[in-house]
Order: C-alpha cells, then sequence, then structure tokens
C-alpha cells in the first residue's frame, strides 16, 4: 500500500509524483497541454505554465507516462485488495465454523435444561403427592385420637 499514491523529492528540486501531476513544485496548479513539437505532434502533457520538456527546474510529464503509472499503481492497490479479500474470506470461513461450534454447543445445553425442566416438574409432582399423604396421615391420626 505505501507506494501507491506516493512522492518522493529527487536532487533537482522538483518533486516526482506518481500518476497524473497536479502540482508543480513552484505552487502553480498542472494544466494538460498538447505538443505541437515536430518531435511529439499532438502528444498531451502536464505541465506547470513555466515548465518544459528540456528544462527539469519546473514540472512536465508526458501524459501517457502518468496514466501508465496510474494503472501500475491501481493494479498494485487491486492485488492488495485481492490478498485483503482472501485474507478476510479465511477469517469468515474462521468465523463461521467457531459460530457453528458454538451453535450445536448452545443446542446441547438447551437439550440439558429441557431435561432438567423435566425433572423438576416431576419432583414437584412427587412433592405434592407426599403433602397430600402427609396431611392425610394427619387427618387420620387426629381422627383416631378423636374417636378412639
Ligand atoms: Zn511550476
Amino acid at each position: 500500500m505505501s507506494s501507491v499514491n506516493s512522492s518522493s523529492g529527487s536532487r533537482d528540486g522538483i518533486t516526482k509524483q506518481r500518476g497524473i501531476p497536479t502540482r508543480c513544485n513552484c505552487g502553480e496548479a498542472a494544466a494538460l497541454f498538447t505538443s505541437k513539437t515536430v518531435k511529439n505532434p499532438g502528444r498531451l502533457f502536464h505541465s506547470c505554465p513555466m515548465g518544459s520538456e528540456k528544462d527539469k527546474t519546473y514540472l512536465f510529464k508526458w501524459t501517457d507516462r502518468s496514466v501508465v503509472e496510474e494503472i501500475e499503481d491501481f493494479q498494485e492497490l487491486v492485488d492488495v485488495l485481492l490478498i485483503d479479500n482472501s485474507q478476510f474470506q479465511k477469517t469468515l470461513t474462521a468465523c463461521e465454523t467457531m459460530l457453528k461450534r458454538q451453535e450445536s454447543r448452545i443446542e446441547e445445553m438447551e437439550d440439558v435444561i429441557g431435561r432438567c425442566e423435566e425433572k423438576t416438574i416431576e419432583c414437584i409432582r412427587e412433592l405434592r403427592f407426599i403433602k397430600a399423604l402427609f396431611v392425610f396421615c394427619l387427618v387420620m391420626f387426629c381422627m383416631y385420637l378423636t374417636y378412639a
């Protein structure tokens, strides 16, 4: 990622920008021009108002070269994104596996809770029966004491 859209200074004072330049070192905005020379007729270039192909002090850059750099940087960015995406996919798969494991654990716990509930209901039923039996025995004992 670090090389994308990076710029580095050079010895002749011109800031070398990757891709299409936006500004010259002198502060002027880069403008797009069409070459009218015999050597490069109709060839596009970005330049400072004071720039020329021979003078290295001011910005002058052929647009076809800038575009090639832009495409190279874009390709690099796409490669990085593809790697990031494959790593993201791996993480996602790991997360899904973990989630499924947790889901099966939750199901197991739900089963256990369900069994506990059944046992609790059974216990309550038995307790009610014992309570009724105790009350019955108490009543019988009282009747025995009263009428015997
Ligand atoms: Zn300039």
